[in-house]
């Protein structure tokens, strides 16, 4: 009954057709790109504007009823996923570019928007918004880039979706409208809750308008695919050069296993089964040319060699996570997400390739597929859990929950770039044994009815 006075209050406050408990409907929201298992909300509610999120909060708020926001729905760690049932609060319809001002260099838009629209709409100004999730561009929203600080593989020059954030509004779990930060590049006025809005997925508020910085259009580009006799050779080259040539936009890694198991696609089989690393520096003529040299100089101290097979680089880079997670289908895959500092970069990935060898058998080892954007330390291993040298889910959490201890050891963190979510959730101690209970003392502040996605991140 009391369910039925919820949704009626609901479809008061949005257009009828905004709210929906249609099977179909509850279907499509129940899940993201991670593997964890599915949960069905009760409702979808589709807002258009600010004032009816707030409507929506509001009826949560006075109903005690949990809110999941949603955007794309491309998460890999289960954040959109309506853990405690209740509301998804699907942002999808709120997707206008509101306001374009190339000479402060800000864009102003709705959180729906994906990264890839933005980028399209913001060409002919020649400018763009650089942090880029590669594979899921496509379907990628602001707000799910704000909420989790998504990078991608230009995070090397151009950091994660907070260096970008300049302003934000949000609804808090009381209903009420927040804005925070503002236009300007930087500012010093009180506290940043900006910047606790970044990458709170979902758990503070539920972002409902962006003012980011853009960035020129590089002049040009070079990239290239280098192929490495080791895997460490390949990452003590991607350390050095990160550090040390500063024209290289992206500096991305790729194990053997990886390509081994991009070749079984159709029209790849030529693609080299080594462990690579795909670069890209950026700048005018003289600079990519500059950049190029000095980052084949290094790959050949460490005996890399420029790949001629493969065009462009991203082209295959952008397939990787889905092809890996399809080939494991349908047990699916389990990953980490840790970064570390530079120079353990080669240390942590044996590590991982120890690990894997301790299991299995002779004839069928087990996989660990490691990719991911070394130049920042961010290292992706996926195991597959179904299929050719598959885990059990046992031995992959404890590999996890190994290599996540091991990367905060060495400095590091348990999550480069995917966020908490559901699946990391009990490694977030490790990194903050200390810093936990203050996060659930803000969270009291924003949300004090604990509706906004319960179950994820604390
Ligand atoms: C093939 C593939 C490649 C990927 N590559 C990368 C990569 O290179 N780098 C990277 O960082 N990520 C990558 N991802 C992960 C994913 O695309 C990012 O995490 C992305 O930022 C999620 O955006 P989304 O709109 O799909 O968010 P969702 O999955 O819908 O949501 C993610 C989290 O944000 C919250 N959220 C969404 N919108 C809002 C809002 N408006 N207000 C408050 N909370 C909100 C949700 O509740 C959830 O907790 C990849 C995913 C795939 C499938």
């Amino acid at each position: 009954v009391d369910r039925e006075a919820w949704i009626r209050a609901l479809e008061r406050s949005l257009e009828a057709e905004a709210v929906s408990t249609a099977p179909g409907d509850l279907q499509a929201v129940s899940h993201d790109e991670s593997d964890l298992p599915g949960v069905l909300p009760a409702c979808t509610c589709r807002p258009r504007t600010t004032a009816e999120v707030a409507a929506v909060i509001r009826v949560a708020m006075e109903h005690g009823v949990p809110v999941t926001v949603r955007g794309g729905g491309s998460g890999l760690e289960g954040g959109a996923i309506p853990l405690a049932g209740g509301i998804v609060l699907d942002l999808s319809r709120m997707d206008g570019v509101l306001a374009v001002s190339p000479d402060e260099r800000v864009v102003v838009a709705q959180p729906g928007v994906t990264h890839d629209r933005l980028n399209r709409l913001l060409r002919s100004t020649g400018l763009h918004f650089p942090p880029s999730p590669g594979g899921s561009g496509d379907v990628a929203t602001l707000g799910g880039m704000v909420s989790t600080d998504a990078s991608g593989l230009y995070s090397l020059r151009h950091g994660g979706t907070r260096r970008w954030v300049r302003g934000l509004e949000a609804v808090t779990g009381t209903g009420e409208v927040l804005r925070v930060g503002g236009r300007v590049p930087k500012s010093s006025a009180g506290y940043d809750l900006k910047d606790l809005l970044v990458g709170s997925e979902g758990t503070l508020g539920v972002v409902t308008e962006v003012t980011l910085g853009l960035e020129p259009l590089p002049a040009g580009f070079v990239r290239a695919t280098l192929a490495f006799p080791t895997i460490e050779e390949a990452c003590e080259a991607a350390a050095e050069m990160a550090g040390y040539v500063p024209e290289l936009a992206a500096v991305e890694l790729a194990d053997r296993e990886t390509m081994e198991a991009l070749r079984a696609l159709p029209g790849l089989g030529d693609v080299p089964g080594e462990d690579l690393l795909m670069i890209e520096a950026q700048g005018r003529p003289g600079e990519c040319a500059a950049g190029r040299e000095a980052a084949l100089e290094v790959a050949a101290a460490h005996g890399g060699q420029v790949v001629e097979e493969i065009g462009d680089p991203w082209a295959l880079r952008h397939r990787m996570t889905r092809t890996l997670r399809e080939a494991a289908h349908p047990a699916g895959v389990a990953r980490t997400d840790c970064a570390v500092p530079l120079p353990a970069l080669a240390r942590f990935v044996n590590e991982i390739k120890s690990l894997a060898a301790a299991g299995g058998t002779a004839q069928t080892p087990r996989r660990a597929y490691v990719f991911g954007h070394a130049g920042v330390g961010i290292v992706h291993c996926l195991m597959p859990l179904g299929g050719a040298g598959s885990w059990t889910p046992d031995e992959a959490r404890a590999a996890r929950d190994s290599l996540a201890a091991r990367a905060v050891a060495l400095g590091g963190t348990v999550s480069g770039e995917h966020g908490i979510g559901l699946g990391q959730r009990d490694l977030l101690a490790l990194e903050h044994p200390d810093g936990i209970a203050w996060m659930r003392r803000l969270k009291a502040i924003f949300d004090p009815r604990g509706i906004l996605n319960p179950g994820k991140v604390l």
